[in-house]
């Protein structure tokens, strides 16, 4: 996370944000969940699980929207047909 979701300050990677306060350990810790469930949609897909790399990828981009869980989806999909 490089800003603050609530009032887009640069977040610093402390907890909370300089600016607004906000408590922002919950968001920090959704977006390593997310990025740990784009981990294993890329190694499902390499390995050619292509069940599990969409359903990890789904999983990826409901926790946080990013480019390469789309690419993730998109691969699955279209390889695991
Ligand atoms: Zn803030």
């Amino acid at each position: 996370m490089d800003v603050c979701p609530i009032c887009k300050a640069a977040y610093a990677g402390q907890g909370s944000c300089r600016r607004c306060k906000s408590d922002l350990t919950q968001f920090v810790t959704i977006e390593g969940d997310a990025r740990e469930e784009l981990e294993i949609a890329v190694a499902a897909l390499k390995q050619k699980d292509y069940e599990s790399a969409l359903l990890h990828g789904k999983r990826a981009c409901s926790l946080k929207h990013s480019k390469l869980g789309e690419r993730l989806i998109l691969y699955a999909r279209a390889l695991g047909k």
